[in-house]
């Protein structure tokens, strides 16, 4: 009889909803509890919730495949902000969980599960090397990863290292300037950034000034199905800006595959059509072939989190990481 392979925990913790699992190398999922996220009611209760959750989940497998040599316990955490993933905190975060910023989120999630050892990233590094192991990028060594929701959020993995920058700001794709976001607000408190013009939110804004009504993207994908002029030139007008500026990103990063998700692609197929005949029309030639990959995995950011304690990754921490024992 086979060994069974060891499981590896990890949380998404998002500004709505937050998602534990349990995978095993191959990151196919064992056991998986989600829940919303009590972002209005603060890091502590946004905490206690992933906690309770990745407790759950280990309750529910058998706990000690979850367990490294040294019978410690290793979860993986990717959440919204910018994190510092060598000291576990959150560097600076938007407003979608309350008081977010400055938050310990290893060594409170350690605090909350007897010790764990606990590796903290940013949920679209997390979802970059998610899909880099069981999704749209899988076997690529270099991936350029962006999430398109209520922000714009991007990852950069070269040589299957995440890339963090020297202000843990690498892959903010949402934060290049273009020209569709001129004059525009963005989030981050400078002007005609990305995030303003394309991200959900920027979305809404653009059919309205085209003199649509709406208040969410629902309304907005709405139009784009009855045929609504102002919101096909919104959504093309979005895929436009995302598809050019990631032809910009492609010229300096030099990826084997561009993988994309999040919310606000369920506008419409226009959308991810537009990124990509941007994206052909404005690249270098020798990169205008690589693959625009829609993700199609809504556990990736979880599970890329889970797997960074995975033996066959070798991520994000230095050799002090304990490793998890292999089944012969
Ligand atoms: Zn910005």
């Amino acid at each position: 009889m086979r060994a069974p392979r060891p499981l590896h925990l990890g949380v998404d913790i998002g500004g709505t909803k937050t998602l534990a699992v349990a995978v095993d190398d191959q990151g196919v999922v064992h056991a998986s509890r989600g829940g919303n996220t009590p972002a209005d009611r603060g890091a502590d209760a946004v905490l206690d919730q992933a906690a309770s959750l990745l407790r759950d989940v280990a309750g529910s497998v058998d706990e000690p495949l979850l367990r490294a040599q040294d019978s410690s316990l290793i979860v993986g955490v990717a959440s919204a902000g910018v994190i510092d993933r060598a000291t576990g905190t959150v560097v600076s975060a938007t407003s979608s969980i309350t008081g977010w910023s400055g938050t310990d989120l290893a060594g409170e999630l350690s605090r909350r599960l007897d010790g764990a050892t606990v590796h903290a990233m940013n949920d679209v590094v997390g979802f970059a090397l998610g899909e880099g192991r069981i999704g749209a990028g899988i076997g690529r060594g270099s991936l350029l990863a962006v999430t398109i929701g209520t922000g714009i959020g991007g990852a950069i993995i070269l040589d299957e290292q995440p890339v963090e920058g020297a202000h843990h700001l690498a892959g903010h794709i949402g934060h290049v300037v273009v020209p569709q976001a001129t004059g525009l607000r963005c989030p981050c408190g400078a002007t005609g950034h990305l995030e303003a013009a394309a991200s959900g939110p920027g979305i809404v804004a653009a059919f309205r000034r085209l003199g649509g009504r709406a208040d969410t993207l629902h309304d907005v994908a709405a139009g784009v199905r009855t045929g609504n002029p102002a919101a096909i030139a919104a959504v093309r007008g979005a895929g436009e800006a995302i598809g050019t500026t990631l032809a910009s990103v492609s010229a300096v990063v030099d990826p084997e595959a561009i993988v994309i998700g999040g919310g606000a692609l369920r506008v419409g197929a226009e959308f991810f059509a537009q990124i990509r005949a941007s994206f052909t029309a404005s690249a270098m030639p020798q990169l205008t072939d690589v693959p625009l990959i829609e993700s199609r995995h809504p556990a990736a950011a979880a599970i890329g989190a889970a797997l960074v304690n995975s033996p066959a990754t070798e991520l994000l921490s230095g050799s002090t990481r304990p490793t998890v024992g292999t089944a012969p």
